[in-house]
């Protein structure tokens, strides 16, 4: 069985660097003022470079998204920010608009391109339409069937493909949306969105007050333009036998302790799988992991669709059972102790547990000290503080807690 790249989200440096620790064959990350993410998501080139040496020494490779909708105003930064990725050796770039992609090949024609899912490709013939501009990978349209991605897949062999397996979805055509710039100013478009189709609404219509349309899926709200969140752990066979090479996760908007435990639990149910494809069976456990990240209930989302719709319910609220309580800054291997670079808020005798790539650890937070050894009580973001801990953890490490 070929081994299928698993591709993470980061949204910057920190995020990288838990990518690689966990598992990440590849990251994808923005890069400032040319991606479809919102600023906070995007990495300046001078930091991109430093993350690619560091992913590059760790064997995982770097695709720096490029995929904005670009406005002649844009095509100027392009030619300076295009070559400025080749020059820092990134691996590929992920490109949805044609004029970024003739540039590409003018200005770095060895520089391979992989076509954004923004672009919407749901066939064969736009597969080798974009093979023939010189596209080596195509991020296929989330809305498609597995069928439709083994057809594709068997008809242009030729062309890499790759496949969102996890994350939140789009009600629009990934992403083409204008709910968010309409109703608050920020543009989906622009990689603005502000996920307005998860809010709750009152549908009314004024005009006929005695007809009301039944739209109310609880005592107060309905959720009909909120979707779940896909997850196909569960059919990783079936995904690879359709013909992706590349099992990609969404949410480079999202938290560090998301990066960490879906890199980690994608990694061992694809080590798993590689290993013993023929028993490949979901493992509880990695759902019970995947259930400690804020999501929104899972969802195969079109993978099994003959409608086109995406799945919604009452119930589709965030779910949040636990939160980053901070990352291991050092190990001192003397003392048998974790530096720990707090995130949120940490007290005395919160139970908490300290992610390793293969495992789970709790740690006792009763002896928590500052790094003048002083007893505390409780810490906040940003405090560093010494927790006891009697084998070695790596820099980066993250350790979370169960919100109360
Ligand atoms: S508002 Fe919702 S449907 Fe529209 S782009 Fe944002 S996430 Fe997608």
């Amino acid at each position: 069985m070929n081994r299928p790249e698993l591709l993470i989200p980061a949204g910057n440096l920190e995020k990288m660097q838990t990518a690689v620790l966990y598992g990440a064959d590849a990251v994808y990350v923005g890069v400032t003022g040319l991606s479809l993410r919102a600023s906070l998501a995007e990495m300046p080139v001078a930091d991109l470079a430093a993350g690619v040496n560091e992913a590059h020494a760790k064997g995982v490779k770097v695709y720096a998204a490029v995929n904005t909708f670009a406005r002649n105003a844009d095509l100027q930064k392009a030619r300076q920010i295009i070559p400025a990725l080749a020059a820092i050796h990134v691996d590929a770039l992920i490109v949805s608009d044609p004029g970024i992609i003739r540039l590409i090949r003018a200005l770095e024609p060895h520089l391979p391109i992989h076509l954004s899912t923004q672009a919407n490709t749901t066939n064969a013939e736009a597969v080798r339409f974009w093979r023939d501009q010189g596209v080596k990978r195509i991020v296929l349209s989330r809305e498609l069937n597995l069928e439709e991605v083994g057809e594709i897949a068997a008809a242009v062999p030729e062309v890499e493909l790759e496949l969102f397996v996890h994350g939140a979805m789009c009600m629009a055509y990934s992403g083409r949306c204008y709910l968010s710039a309409y109703r608050n100013q920020r543009s989906a478009n622009e990689g603005d969105c502000t996920q307005s189709c998860r809010w709750e609404y009152l549908l009314y219509e004024s005009t006929r007050p005695v007809e009301p349309l039944i739209l109310e899926e609880d005592k107060r709200y309905t959720y009909l333009l909120s979707s779940k969140d896909l997850c196909l752990i569960d059919h990783l066979p079936e995904i690879l036998a359709a013909g992706v090479s590349s099992l990609k996760i969404e949410g480079r908007m999202k938290s560090t302790h998301y990066v960490a435990v879906v890199a980690r639990t994608y990694r061992w149910a694809i080590n798993t799988l590689v290993h013993h494809p023929e028993n490949y069976r979901c493992n509880p456990q990695w759902l019970a992991e995947l259930k400690k990240i804020s999501y929104r209930g899972y969802t195969t989302g079109f993978a099994f669709a003959e409608e086109k719709i995406n799945d919604t319910s009452p119930e589709i609220k965030y779910i949040q059972t636990h939160e980053l309580a901070g990352t291991v800054l050092q190990y001192d291997p003397v003392q048998k102790r974790i530096l720990l670079g707090v995130r949120n808020h940490l007290a005395a005798g919160d139970e908490v547990e300290l992610l390793l790539p293969d495992d789970t650890v709790k740690i006792d937070t009763r002896m928590m000290v500052d790094t003048s050894g002083k007893q505390l009580q409780e810490a906040n973001n940003c405090n560093q503080v010494y927790l006891p801990f009697n084998q070695e953890a790596p820099i980066g490490s993250v350790v979370r807690k169960e919100v109360k």
